[in-house]
Formats: C-alpha cells, sequence, structure tokens
C-alpha cells in the first residue's frame, strides 16, 4: 500500500511522511494496520473523532438514517436532523451568545468555515483588512492560508489576500519579546493595543481580528487566558469583530465546550468544524446576528446540507454533554501534561510540556546547547521525528507541529481512560529514551 502511494497520490502529501501506515480498521482509540497491528490512535482524524473511532452511538444514529431513507444531501434546506442539530449545537453556547446566534452551514472543512467568516466580516464592516497571528494556523485555501502564520505553505503561492497583519501570538517558551513566563502574555496584549491606536502602525481599521484560543498546528499553546480577555476588550473597544478559530478546540476537547469559556468571554464569530460532525465532514460558523447583513445567495456551497454529518454530529454532542466528557478532557489532560512533565525531568530533549485539556503538547529540544535569554534551548527537528517513528514502532500514533515541526501533539479522543493515558505517556517515555 504504501509504495502504491508514494507512487499514486501528490508529492503534497503530509501525514504519510512521519506515519507510514495503511490503516485497515479502527475502534474506540485504537486503529489497525493492514497487517494487524493495532496503535493508540492520538491523532484521531487531526482532532475530528472526539469519541473515537467508530463509536456505539455515532454508528448506531448513522444506521438509523440510512434505514430511515433520510435525504443525504439537502443543501441549506432545512430538516428535521438539521433542526435537532442546531438545537444542539445552539445549546451548548453561553446564553449570552446563544440569544444572539445565527449560524451559517459553510460545507466540508474547516477552511471553508473560514473562508465564510472572512466575508461575513468584511460584508458587514464594509473593511478588508484582517489581524491575525504568528503560528496561526487556519486551513489550506487562499484566505485561510493568508491568514496562516507559517511562511512554508504560503512561498509558492503568490496572491493570497492581501491585507493581513500578523501579531504576535503569547508564547511564553519561544517570547517574541525575549521574556517568557507570565509576562509575555500582557506584553502581547499590550502591544495588540499600541499598534491599533498607532495612526502610523499602517494598519486601517481592520475587518477582524482572527485568532486561535489554542493553537494547534502552531505547537499546542494555550493563550493565557487573561490575554484573551484582553484581547476581548481591545476589540470590543475599537468596534473590530473577533473571531474566535475553535476548529480543533471546541466541543469539549481544552476541558470545557469552547476554550473561550475558560476566559469566561465570548466571540462574535466561532468557527467549527472537526469534532461537530461526529467524524463526517461539516462545518459552521455561529454569528451574532448583528452581522448578518449578507445578501440572500451571498454565501453558497453545494455540500452544506450533509444529514449523516448532521446525524453523527446530533449523537456525538449528546454523549459530550451527558457523560461530561469536556470535563473528563480536562482531567485527563491534567494526567497526561503530569506524566509528560515527569518524564521531561528526567530527559535531555524535552523543553516544554504545555496545553489546555487534551490538546497537550512537548516541545523537543537540544538541552545539551545553550538556551537563549529567555530560556528556551534551540529546537531539535531531527529529535523529534525520531520520537515520533519510535512512538510509532512501540504502537503509538502522534503527530508533530509547531515552529520547525518539534513539538509532539497528543489529541487523542476525548473517551480516553486514565489507564489508557498511562499507557501513552508509558510509550512516550521509552521513545523518548
Ligand atoms: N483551523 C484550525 C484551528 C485547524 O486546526 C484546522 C485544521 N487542522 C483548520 C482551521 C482547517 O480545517 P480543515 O483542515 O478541515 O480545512
Amino acid at each position: 500500500y504504501l509504495e502504491q502511494q508514494a507512487a499514486r497520490e501528490s508529492n503534497a502529501r503530509s501525514y504519510p511522511r512521519g506515519l507510514p501506515l495503511a490503516l485497515a480498521s479502527a475502534s474506540g482509540i485504537y486503529v489497525k494496520d493492514a497487517d494487524g497491528r493495532s496503535y493508540i490512535d492520538c491523532l484521531a482524524g487531526a482532532g475530528a473523532l472526539a469519541l473515537g473511532h467508530n463509536h456505539p452511538l455515532v454508528k448506531e444514529a448513522l444506521v438509523r438514517a440510512i434505514s430511515q431513507d433520510l435525504p443525504m444531501q439537502t443543501l441549506d434546506l432545512t430538516t428535521p436532523v438539521k433542526h435537532r442539530f442546531i438545537d444542539d449545537l445552539i445549546g451548548l453556547l453561553p446564553p449570552r451568545f446563544a440569544e444572539r446566534a445565527r449560524i451559517q452551514f459553510c460545507g466540508p472543512t474547516g477552511a471553508d468555515a473560514i473562508e465564510a467568516a472572512l466575508k461575513l466580516v468584511k460584508t458587514a464592516t464594509g473593511r478588508r483588512s484582517v489581524l491575525a497571528f504568528r503560528g496561526a494556523y487556519h486551513g489550506m485555501t487562499h484566505g485561510a492560508l493568508a491568514l496562516t502564520g507559517s511562511r512554508g505553505p504560503k512561498e509558492h503561492v503568490a496572491g493570497l489576500m492581501p491585507d493581513v497583519h500578523f501579531l504576535p501570538y503569547p508564547y511564553a517558551y519561544r517570547c517574541p519579546f525575549g521574556v517568557g513566563g507570565a509576562e509575555t502574555g500582557r506584553l502581547a496584549s499590550t502591544f495588540v493595543e499600541r499598534l491599533l491606536d498607532d495612526p502610523y502602525s499602517g494598519i486601517v481599521s481592520p475587518a477582524a481580528l482572527v485568532v486561535e484560543p489554542v493553537q494547534g498546528e502552531g505547537g499546542v499553546i494555550p493563550a493565557p487566558l487573561t490575554w484573551l480577555q484582553e484581547i476581548r476588550r481591545i476589540t470590543r473597544e475599537r468596534g473590530i469583530p473577533l473571531i474566535l478559530d475553535e476548529v480543533q478546540s471546541g466541543l469539549g476537547r481544552t476541558g470545557a465546550m469552547f476554550a473561550f469559556e475558560h476566559a469566561d468571554v465570548v466571540p462574535d464569530v466561532l468557527v467549527l468544524s472537526k469534532a461537530i460532525g461526529g467524524g463526517l465532514p461539516m462545518s459552521v460558523v455561529l454569528y451574532d446576528k448583528d452581522l448578518d447583513r449578507w445578501a440572500p445567495g451571498a454565501h453558497a456551497g453545494t455540500f452544506r446540507g450533509n444529514q449523516l454529518a448532521m446525524a453523527a454530529g446530533i449523537a456525538t454532542i449528546d454523549a459530550i454533554r451527558e457523560q461530561r466528557l469536556d470535563r473528563h478532557a480536562g482531567a485527563m489532560g491534567e494526567r497526561l501534561r503530569e506524566h509528560l512533565m515527569a518524564i521531561q525531568g528526567r530527559s535531555r530533549c524535552i523543553g516544554d510540556v504545555r496545553g489546555r485539556g487534551l490538546m497537550v503538547g512537548a516541545e523537543i529540544v537540544d538541552r545539551e546547547r545553550e538556551p537563549d535569554a529567555a530560556g528556551a534551548h534551540p529546537a531539535a527537528p531531527a529529535k523529534a521525528r525520531l520520537i515520533q517513528s519510535e512512538a510509532l514502532r512501540r504502537g503509538l500514533i502522534v503527530e508533530l507541529g509547531g515552529r520547525n515541526d518539534t513539538v509532539v501533539r497528543f489529541l487523542p479522543p476525548l473517551i480516553v481512560t486514565a489507564e489508557q493515558v498511562d499507557s501513552i505517556a508509558t510509550i512516550f517515555d521509552e521513545a523518548v529514551r
């Protein structure tokens, strides 16, 4: 399979480079390859499989939907399933957002929803510039890629959306201001405020500020909650719509239903995908009704009415809510971070362990070499790749991310048990050794 894949599939393929696997079956947090080897899946469809693979409740919902002859694709027409899905999803939002929320179905991918959000705020404000963050990841389409912090994927694609301004993300370990620790968040929000008030910054009134409350692909960096609160205040005071990209962090993963709840703020626009379709493709934008200034038909797309994804989404939302899997994710994430910090204490190559809920990362560095002024050691990309492949050999799938691909990322399904978390840590420990 792998040889055929290399011969036939695009050179742009990404995951198979570090994870040379042919997956044949899957259940819960486990996948099996074509040779029958079992792996713990800490990638889980890049965070799409909140309930893991083939959860009985999701299977049951899908079988029921098919056996009832539901219409499979319904564009943006309404259906009883869609009605229920919207009720369930909006029911998860804090009341002050839920009461004013409008929902737009956007198509299969997170990037689709980011594109819709950009058009929405441009239409509503009549402005065109957008503020985004260093290290941000919002997808690979032209608009979303324009907001992406890393240079690599943009370098060969000329003509992306202009007028995107990149601000420093509060990444304490590799602090953009060279100080580190708690000061990073304070300086990062002060920087944004001064920039917006500086008539010489070169930035005209932005249509939006777009941010991930926890950077995922950018290296699992949870923004300090006080920083998020400051960003909310700064944008509100200046009439700049705040778009929160919770494509990865949403639906329980960070230990709350949405990552913004930890900071007790609400966005103007919330972008969701991955887990909301229960593992099937779907994305939505939820936004304040004041922004709903679209002309009829101003945004369209064929695959906005995937009824199977909505049925699987309803089952997933119900399970997360009823089993309090958000809280569970918080506890399991803490357990995993504690293990990783113990491993860090014994190793010469882990510089930082961080995360929120079950978005967990370990940054691989060279501790034999001198740290910078803020205490960060040089990145060790070859070691990170080796750790990934040693973990895979021992039956653990983890993905890399962050600057230079040096952050080992753990994104297990939310149903992971304490025992399974311990196994993940044991395998990772062996791989690091
Ligand atoms: N935003 C965030 C925060 C993401 O993590 C991702 C995907 N990793 C996207 C947007 C893009 O989603 P998709 O790959 O479905 O286009």
